[in-house]
């Protein structure tokens, strides 16, 4: 039996189907150029869950920018991060003086992003920004700010569209959750 055929859309409570991210991922992408027209525009992708999006939205800023990837590993079981994040690939090149757009795949607790926000910071960028292509804001333990968000969806673990469940289902094009 195929993953497909053990995690069927339509299973779940989130379902967002190719065409709508593809949409909003637009709409982000006419978000971010519009507010960067000036300064050196700075995409950083938080490996692995944030590749997809990250793909995707780049080819939708009509600006030119750079990229870099980092990533970054929480202690803790699949479903609950225990706040102690580990980086496990560090950034290639230097922030400081760039207008830094930390590109996350989702939002949870917020513990990662905290973290990522506050190593961004240290490397002293122009101003650093958040986007993510899904918030569960009735998980959050610590408040962080986000700039732009795709889907705000509710308390679901949800897969696809770069998400995974044991690393795998990331190529799916959509996104669904777990049926419970
Ligand atoms: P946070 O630190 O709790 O905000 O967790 C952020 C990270 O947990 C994300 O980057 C994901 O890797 C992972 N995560 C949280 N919720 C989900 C989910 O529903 N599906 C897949 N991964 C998730």
């Amino acid at each position: 039996m195929s993953d497909t055929n053990i995690f069927r859309p339509g299973d779940g409570a989130v379902q967002l189907d190719a065409e709508a991210i593809q949409r909003r991922v637009a709409e982000l992408g006419a978000e971010i150029a519009r507010d960067h027209q000036h300064g050196d525009l700075h995409l950083v992708c938080v490996l692995n869950g944030a590749f997809v999006f990250m793909a995707d939205l780049v080819r939708a800023i009509d600006l030119p920018l750079t990229v870099d990837f980092l990533s970054v590993s929480s202690y803790g079981s699949r479903t609950e991060s225990s706040g102690e994040v580990r980086l496990v690939k560090d950034l290639e090149q230097s922030l400081k003086g760039r207008h830094v757009v930390i590109v996350e795949d989702i939002i949870d607790t917020g513990l990662t992003m905290q973290y990522l926000i506050n190593y961004m910071q240290g490397r002293k960028p122009a101003s650093v920004k958040v986007a993510t292509l899904l918030s569960k804001p009735s998980r959050r333990l610590v408040d962080v700010p986000i700039d732009y968000v795709g889907f705000t969806i509710d308390d679901a673990f949800v897969y696809g569209y770069g998400l995974d469940v044991d690393h795998r289902l990331r190529n799916l094009p959509f996104v669904t959750s777990q049926k419970g």
